[in-house]
């Protein structure tokens, strides 16, 4: 081992240099990397349970789509914040998108039914 500063020969497992007097540590890149995972925030998506929600209540009383179209707009919108920022709730936020396209087919088909009534 030799000294970072001077350069002078040192023994292993000295902390400062017995020439100069400069730190002789190594730098652990490992103890940052740990931390750095440890850092990363989890933090659930809000969109995506507004949105879920919507496309529930858009599958059972949604007469002119508005409601469906909303919660899927919401929950896409959910979806790409999630993938960008990695935060949690992508499931909930498929399940509303799913959802919410299926009952704009739904209601489509009831207004068209409605129409051809009228
Ligand atoms: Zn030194």
């Amino acid at each position: 081992m030799y000294c970072k500063n001077c350069g002078n020969k040192l023994n292993d497992g000295d902390k400062f240099c017995v020439y100069c007097g400069s730190k002789t540590e190594v730098i652990e890149n490992t103890q940052t990397a740990q931390s750095n995972t440890n850092t990363q925030i989890v933090n659930f998506n809000g969109l995506a349970i507004a949105g879920f929600i919507l496309s529930i209540i858009s599958f059972l009383l949604d007469a002119f789509c508005i409601i469906s179209i909303t919660g899927t707009t919401l929950s896409s919108v959910a979806l790409y914040q999630i993938i960008k920022k990695q935060s949690a709730g992508r499931g909930l936020a498929i399940a509303g998108l799913i959802l919410g396209v299926v009952s704009f087919v739904m209601n489509v088909r009831y207004l068209m039914i409605i129409f051809r009534i009228l």
